[in-house]
């Protein structure tokens, strides 16, 4: 029996069950196998073979099959055409940003981007090799078509961003991308394609650091590009195989499994998330909260119209209190782990200090130290009990 392609047709929990797995041809079993193999055969006369290919079957530096499988299951998730997974979320940056990008072409970035995207545009690929780039608010367009130049050509941005939550318009973007000749990309990762799908809405790539959403568990490394074959033949050419970011076919295959219940998952982030952050809000000891599920966020009408069905589980959220007091409301949690990272199954926080080095790009209610909190998949009494009973700890209680 050969398993069906599963086509745009089905709906998305149904591919996020079935794309990319099929039975296995030689032992019959319904799950395709994890193919732990760094060579593949070669053909009576390799001597005519491209061994930079990311073709055929060669070098699981050129592509394996888990990688393969995975592949087909984002792109259809994604609504693309095709997709790169590789080892890491900042992998799949980097080997877009250096495929690209060369000397002299103009780059424009949200101000609030994964520290790495920062430092690849920022510190990386201008200094080092003479790429132009612009950091701008990309929360409001205006900003983004005010930074064009002739020679932009690729627009990075990040929304919902990380950390500050800040939400970006992405087909009003795509749309000054296109008039000027740019191409744009948007890393996803906080929404997930469950929530947002950034090629759908006019992007031409989106990224996912795999490691969080999609992965979901916490126990294995992934990033993923996703967008159109002829671009992304050239990245793979180039980057997967010279920069040589490739993901493990343990990986893979662990990313696989995790991803088959993203849906359900992202539905119950979505709804702690939503509650978590009304809670907060009506909170006498804190000092603000950032969701762009909240009619209060800035950015919350442009997140309503291309987010579905919710807003993700990430959010951020201060105390009126100083430096210490952050940390000892830390110290108090008892369901809530202190830990970097998000999108895990169990809920994750990170007090992010007064002395990050783009707090001047940040909001002003960031400047005094936040959280970034990750709400997992635990009942969300406890995890609101969870805070209050540390709110309790931190700062006695208080009448609301
Ligand atoms: C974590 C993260 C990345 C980097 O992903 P890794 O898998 O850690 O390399 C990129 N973008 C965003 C928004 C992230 O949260």
């Amino acid at each position: 029996m050969i398993k069906r392609a599963y086509g745009p047709e089905y709906g998305f929990q149904t591919r996020s069950v079935h794309t990319g797995n099929d039975v296995d041809a030689e032992t019959g079993a319904i799950r395709r196998p994890i193919t732990m193999a760094n060579s593949y055969a070669l053909p009576y006369d390799p001597s005519d073979m491209n061994w930079s290919s990311a073709g055929a079957n060669l070098y699981t530096r050129n592509g394996g099959a888990n990688q393969g499988y995975l592949q087909e299951k984002l792109a259809s998730l994604e609504g693309g055409e095709d997709c790169i997974v590789l080892a890491s979320g900042v992998a799949a940056l980097s080997g877009l940003f250096f495929a690209l990008l060369e000397q002299g072409d103009h780059v424009i970035f949200s101000s609030g981007t994964y520290i790495a995207a920062y430092r690849l545009l920022n510190e990386l690929l201008n200094h080092k090799f003479g790429v132009e780039t612009t950091l701008v608010d990309t929360s409001d367009p205006a900003n983004v078509e005010a930074a064009i130049r002739p020679n932009t050509k690729l627009i990075h941005i990040e929304t919902p961003g990380n950390p500050t939550l800040t939400i970006s318009d992405i087909s009003a973007i795509a749309e000054i991308a296109h008039r000027h000749g740019a191409l744009l990309s948007v890393d996803n990762t906080f929404a997930s394609p469950d929530n947002q799908r950034p090629v759908e809405l006019g992007a031409d790539f989106a990224i996912e650091s795999l490691t969080k959403y999609v992965n979901g568990h916490g126990d294995a490394m992934g990033g993923a590009i996703i967008g159109k074959k002829e671009h992304l033949d050239l990245i793979r050419a180039q980057s997967q195989v010279n920069l040589g970011g490739t993901i493990s076919p343990f990986n893979a295959w662990l990313i696989m499994r995790g991803s088959v219940t993203l849906p359900l998952r992202m539905k119950q982030h979505n709804e702690n998330a939503m509650q978590v952050a009304r809670w907060l809000q009506s909170r006498p000891e804190i000092s603000f909260v950032a969701y762009p599920g909240l009619e209060s966020h800035p950015g919350h009408d442009v997140a309503a119209r291309q987010m579905h069905p919710g807003f993700g589980g990430v959010l951020s959220f201060g105390l009126k209190a100083d430096h210490d007091t952050h940390n000892r409301f830390v110290s108090h949690l008892k369901v809530i782990t202190s830990a970097v990272s998000l999108g895990h199954d169990e809920s994750l926080i990170v007090f992010l200090g007064e002395k990050d080095e783009r707090q001047y790009l940040y909001p002003e209610a960031f400047h005094n130290g936040f959280f970034r909190f990750s709400v997992g998949l635990e009942d969300v009494e406890d995890i609101i009990g969870d805070l209050q009973q540390a709110l309790e700890k931190t700062f006695g209680r208080m009448k609301k």
